[in-house]
């Protein structure tokens, strides 16, 4: 029997277009697993009958409509902060628990036009703020690697499902870290996009100057499908930009001489767990050895980089979440006295704490007095970040190096420590703070027990390129035997 599971993205559509499978029997086999693998707890929700009831009727539409549809009958998994029409946005938090999404974000209509299957929402740290699954008012999400162990965070239930097998693909989202370092710790492809490149239309918002959507997938091929795919203009997203969205997945292949890629001295230099070090020197040589040139790049003014973000972040998170009021839409606290005590409740009992933290901080460094010292500051610091990466940029290529100080760490171990917590995204921050894609790739080195992925940051726009190079990477770590 033809293992389901092991297909890319394009070997199972292919094969679902041309009725070698249908896209009901794939559906039924990653629901299936998804049922099994429940201890992990990657989904709040699977809905079995609406991906069958979808699969059926895409398995009864003709071929000559089929043809154009990229996607068709591949099972995807969604984060539940991207609304799907008819179905709940739970946000992972208490006070959007039974909050229906009235419409489609663009990234889910674009799926379902390339013909892709719904099989649910998976679990994510409450509003997308952590870096463990462990603040979801629906519990924490577990590492198909090692249960006791986190599968990292915010986008947790999307790459733990991935990497159980629950689903080829998912979406998962990206405002400082979240869809690269829980890739890195489930041993999965994850990818932010450009600033811009992907419309957020239909995305919660938690910090939108930084918030991206992205593919989260086994491989880099099927990223570079996926990105196709959700990629493009949308005039319902301002942020949105107009240019085109090149076939990524027909440019990966292609030599790599002559290219240049840096390593950032201050990420590399020390702070890193044994096999993190080993394996970004590993992915090194291996460039090297694809006839890359390798060049050591100093950004001083990234130090600040976790400062500005948790400066800006949480300051966009504080007006942002004012509209969990209790008043349009999701919890409102059932007995109170007057209109502002009824604000109050509904807020202390909907948000969680690690929510309520960001939003005190936010609110603090928004305020008049503290405005400038703070927030103003740490825009000022963001742009000299931004500044660094353009030059960095004009003397190389890329930038290559670790996605996470470490592997997947232990349930429980960082979550009472806040500021411990906020340091797990010390290299994934920059890319969001510039805008700019990156992505992290599983590489194996020998005889490494949790996975661990290498991180590479592009210029705006070059995805293509940055794929390119994770497709040559991912291709020689599998060719050198050290699976
Ligand atoms: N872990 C980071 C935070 O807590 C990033 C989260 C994300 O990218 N959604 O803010």
């Amino acid at each position: 029997m033809m293992d389901i599971g092991r297909l890319s993205l394009s070997e199972l559509s292919g094969k679902a277009l041309a009725g070698e499978i249908s896209a009901e029997e794939a559906a039924r086999w990653f629901l299936t697993r998804a049922h099994e693998q429940q201890q992990i707890n990657a989904f709040i929700k699977l809905d079995d009958e609406g991906a069958l009831a979808r699969a059926r009727t895409l398995d009864s539409i003709d071929t000559e409509a089929r043809a154009s549809m990229r996607l068709f009958g591949v099972p995807i998994a969604i984060k539940d902060n991207i609304c799907v029409a008819g179905e709940t946005t739970t946000c992972g938090s208490r006070i959007l628990q039974h909050f229906v999404s009235p419409y489609n974000a663009t990234v889910v209509e674009k799926l379902i036009s390339a013909g892709a299957v719904i099989l649910g929402k998976t679990n994510l740290d409450e509003f997308a703020m952590g870096s463990s699954t462990e603040t979801s008012f629906f519990g924490i999400t577990r590492n198909p690697h090692d249960l006791d162990r986190s599968p990292g965070g915010s986008s947790g239930g999307s790459t733990a499902a991935v990497a159980a097998g629950c689903a080829p693909c998912a979406l998962g989202t990206d405002t400082g870290g979240s869809i690269r370092q829980p890739a890195s710790f489930c041993g999965v492809v994850g990818l932010k996009p450009t600033y811009g490149r992907v419309s957020r239309y239909g995305l919660v918002a938690f910090a939108p100057s930084f918030d991206q959507i992205g593919p989260i997938t086994r491989n880099v091929r099927d990223a570079a499908l996926m990105l196709e795919v959700i990629a493009g203009h949308d005039p319902r997203d301002s942020t949105s930009v107009n240019r085109p969205v090149p076939e990524f997945s027909k440019l990966l292949d292609g030599d790599l001489s002559g290219l240049k890629v840096g390593v950032i001295k201050e990420h590399v230099e020390g702070g890193l767990t044994p096999l993190v070090a080993k394996t970004v020197q590993d992915a090194m040589l291996a460039l090297e050895r694809l006839g890359v040139e390798i060049i050591p790049v100093s950004l001083p003014h990234l130090n600040y980089a976790v400062a500005v973000y948790y400066i800006l972040g949480t300051g966009e998170t504080s007006s942002n979440l004012l509209r969990y009021d209790g008043v349009r839409y999701g919890h409102r606290a059932s007995s109170y006295s007057d209109l502002v005590d009824m604000y109050r409740k509904t807020r202390r009992e909907g948000f969680g704490q690690e929510v309520k933290r960001r939003i005190i901080l936010g609110t603090f460094v928004l305020s008049t007095g503290y405005y400038e010292a703070y927030y103003l500051k740490a825009q000022r610091v963001r742009t000299l970040i931004i500044q660094d990466l353009r030059t960095a940029f004009e003397r190389v290529d890329m930038l290559m190096g670790p996605t996470s100080p470490q592997e997947a760490f232990k349930i429980g171990e960082k979550i009472e420590d806040p500021l411990t917590m906020y340091l797990s995204d010390i290299f994934t921050i920059p890319a969001n703070l510039a805008g700019l894609p990156a992505i992290s790739i599983p590489y194996n080195s020998e005889g490494n027990a949790l996975p661990v992925g290498v991180q590479l940051i592009a210029r705006s726009f070059d995805e293509a390129g940055m794929l390119r190079v994770a497709r040559a990477l991912e291709s020689d770590n599998s060719q050198t035997g050290k699976e």
